[in-house]
């Protein structure tokens, strides 16, 4: 007898209005197992779907069939044009039906196929090795677990690190704690940088583990190739609880990992094996049977929204899954996102819509207060002035003394453009509307758009002449300027300075990261030069003072939440200075920023450190100007050939907006939700910032509505116009949906 069996596969072009697609099978097999399918001439990974049909009805597995039983409800099937799958795959547990629920959110939610969703939030080797090579993994994997003792159970209960109970928490940790062992949250805890955060999710996991039985734990961090600190303090202190294992208690899961460990941090995951999973963005996905608590830090970093493909924000998604499974949440920041800290407020005005519950911890530990904020206005300055002599003479004092210094510089590269001073001519790149980037040490012009890499021309292309030189500068060059400005300065052993600069081009190479981080840790580093990357929760300990170069240019974005992001970015540097208490120089420990507006508000609230009142008159703002979160937005970029077709397309698009919102309300018309009575507002299609890359035109065009439900239920209808549109528009290779943008 064959039974239908419905199974998600990644369908290239696979519409999220098509369903799961039918197969057949001997027996039927629980929703969640995992299988392989033939696609067209390919074998594929597929994922078996509750069995009643249909996308988006299967809203829950109470109409389902009851897989194990052979008394199904759904009648024997004979197949007549349906093919059979290819295999199951044995030895790895139906995902749950949490993890399909959470998918079939995610999919709804940001508008993509329930097939994509769920099989690139799998391991990349499940779906790229067939049954046999998978049977044969799980084998290596069983044995290298039985090879070392797994007497794990309680090794739980002391699994705490001894020296990290010697450490007494702070009035404010105590309370903190209290508070998450009370109530059931979502938390933001909002704590200064260094104010013990990481202490408090240390803590709070080791509770978690302690009282709940095999429970899991998700801590998510936004780069964990940035923080490999965190995973070391997670080891250090869980150190006993990986003693009597296989290794496997404490996973990572980042995109720096081999395809291989992430198929083995996958299944002892799935397994519940692992009890702790660090991860990046990408984990929101993991399946976790056991999951009891997640951890969201820095929540307020862009990276927790994917920028591509399916974007998700793995932020929201935690909150959905805490909600889901009934486990707590808290989401951690110095500068919460201004999403979260409405959510936290319950203000009597009505502002602020109390969903999370506030946590404050204002104090650094040991007493260390923040840096003192200097501003440097540079209209006071001499033209030219890179680094004002004020700083200048600040860097040389605290080098002098063996302090570590951190400068950053948001723009990587020599300088941004080559440029001939003869014939104008600009180092623009042939394939993006965008300057590709001098870069000295190799001599190399780079476009960080399409990363076309060319060696640097002797003479302007244009005209000949040998006289090009780079205008604006970037991190390379600051180095070298700060070499030679600095030359004559020595460390108190009376040795040169060192100056390491750290960018996604200093690190390229798998491990010079961690390698350069370990040098500033060792305080071998005496200037630190670097992008954002080295502002972001980096625990420096010498470090006492911070310097921002150029922070003007985010003032003046067309993206509003560019000064939030600045606010947040100069805040978390300022957090890299006098961490350590202990520290002589600590308590005198300095911010320098050089601009060209010191009276900007936003620089105004940085010297009191108030992100309270910051974050007050952004959103104010944003009430005013109608903007997230008093609104809700959708972003849809197309591609094509030329900007007239890109544009042409989204346009004609939005005309059809019209006849979709009748259909709508025709659809729910007897109905008395009040979402109905809201609309989403369509504005003209645009070019985008960078329209041009890699000679693909793009543009984009916004939507808001003050609905969120209206909002999506539009855009899942207006998806079927896209598409059948798209057929009318050879020249649109391109188009996708972003559900709450992050850039604008
Ligand atoms: P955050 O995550 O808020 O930046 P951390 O948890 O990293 O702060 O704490 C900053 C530093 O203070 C760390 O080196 C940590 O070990 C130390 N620390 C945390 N809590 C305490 C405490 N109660 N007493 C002493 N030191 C602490
Ligand atoms: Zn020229
Ligand atoms: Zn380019």
């Amino acid at each position: 007898m064959t039974y239908p069996l419905f199974v998600l596969v990644n369908l290239p072009k696979y519409s999220n209005l098509s369903g799961p697609l039918t197969y057949s099978h001997d027996k039927i097999l629980p929703a969640g197992a995992l299988v392989r399918v033939p696609l067209g001439k390919r074998e594929v990974l597929g994922i078996v779907w509750h069995q009643t049909s249909g996308l988006n009805q299967v809203k829950s597995s109470e109409k389902s069939i009851p897989t194990d039983s052979t008394e199904s409800t759904t009648p024997p099937y004979s197949a007549l044009n349906i093919k059979p799958i290819t295999s199951e795959i044995n030895g790895i547990d139906p995902l749950n039906k949490q993890w399909l629920d959470l998918i079939d959110f995610a999919a709804t939610y940001y508008q993509r196929s329930l097939g994509e969703m769920a099989i690139q939030a799998l391991a990349p080797q499940l779906r790229d090795l067939d049954s046999t090579q998978i049977a044969r993994r799980l084998k290596k994997n069983i044995r290298k677990t039985d090879s070392k003792s797994a007497a794990a159970s309680d090794a739980i209960s002391n699994s705490e690190h001894k020296s990290s109970l010697e450490l007494n928490l702070t009035k404010e940790q105590e309370q903190t704690l209290t508070e998450i062992e009370a109530f059931p949250g979502p938390f933001l805890l909002w704590g200064s940088t260094g104010s013990g955060k990481t202490e408090i999710y240390l803590r709070y996991v080791a509770s978690v583990l302690k009282t709940e039985i095999n429970s899991q734990i998700l801590v998510m961090v936004p780069e964990i190739n940035l923080t490999p600190q965190l995973e070391d303090r997670f080891k250090r202190r869980f150190a006993s609880l990986l003693k009597n294992n296989a290794g496997q208690e404490i996973v990572s899961m980042h995109s720096g990992m081999t395809a291989a460990q992430r198929l083995q941090a996958w299944l002892a995951t799935h397994s519940g094996q692992a009890r702790i999973i660090l991860g990046t963005r990408m984990s929101i996905f993991a399946s976790i049977p056991n999951l009891k608590l997640i951890i969201v830090d820095e929540e307020h970093d862009p990276s927790y929204k994917q920028q591509e493909g399916a974007r998700y924000s793995a932020r929201d998604l935690a909150v959905y899954r805490g909600k889901q499974l009934g486990i707590k949440v808290i989401l951690g920041s110095a500068t919460p996102s201004l999403e979260s800290w409405h959510h936290a407020q319950k203000d009597p005005q009505g502002v602020g819509t109390a969903r999370y519950q506030l946590l404050k911890m204002p104090s650094r530990i040991g007493h260390a207060s923040m840096p003192k904020v200097h501003l440097i206005d540079l209209n006071q300055q001499p033209r030219g002035t890179v680094f004002s002599a004020q700083l200048l003479e600040a860097i040389t004092l605290r080098v002098q003394r063996d302090e570590q210094v951190l400068v950053l510089l948001n723009r990587r590269g020599y300088a941004p453009v080559l440029h001939c001073q003869d014939c104008g001519w600009k180092s623009e790149c042939m394939h993006c509307s965008a300057y590709r980037v001098f870069h000295k040490i190799d001599r190399t012009l780079r476009c960080h758009h399409c990363g076309i890499v060319e060696r640097v021309p002797q003479f302007c292309p244009q005209c000949g002449n040998a006289d090009i030189a780079p205008l604006g500068k970037g991190t390379e060059q600051m180095e070298e300027l700060l070499g030679s400005l600095l030359s004559g300065v020595r460390q108190s052993s009376g040795e040169h300075l060192n100056i390491l600069r750290i960018d996604a081009d200093s690190t390229r190479l798998k491990g010079e990261l961690n390698h350069q981080l370990a040098k500033v840790h060792s305080g071998e580093v005496n200037i630190l030069i670097g992008t954002q990357m080295i502002a972001k929760g980096h625990d420096f300990r010498k470090i006492t003072l911070v310097a921002a170069l150029y922070p003007d240019t985010a003032l003046f974005s067309s993206d509003f939440r560019a000064p939030e992001r600045l606010f947040s970015l100069l805040l978390q540097a300022a957090g890299r200075a006098g961490r350590d208490a202990t520290l002589a120089n600590a308590s005198t420990s300095e911010m320098w920023i050089q601009t060209q507006y010191p009276g900007h508000p936003l620089f105004q609230a940085l010297i009191e450190y108030d992100y309270q009142s910051f974050a007050k008159q952004q959103l104010i703002e944003r009430a005013q100007a109608h903007l997230p979160p008093f609104s809700f937005q959708a972003l849809i970029r197309a591609e094509a050939k030329t900007q007239e077709e890109a544009q042409l397309f989204l346009n004609t698009a939005k005309e059809s907006s019209v006849h979709i919102l009748k259909g709508i309300r025709g659809k729910y018309s007897g109905s008395k939700a009040s979402w109905l009575q809201f609309e989403p507002a369509l504005f003209p299609a645009i070019a985008m910032t960078v329209q041009r890359v890699a000679n693909i035109e793009r543009a984009q065009m916004l939507i808001e509505c003050d609905s969120r439900l209206m909002l999506q239920e539009f855009l899942r209808h207006w998806q079927v116009e896209l598409q059948n549109l798209q057929g009318q528009f050879k020249g649109v290779t391109r188009w996708a949906i972003d559900v709450d943008p992050l850039a604008i």
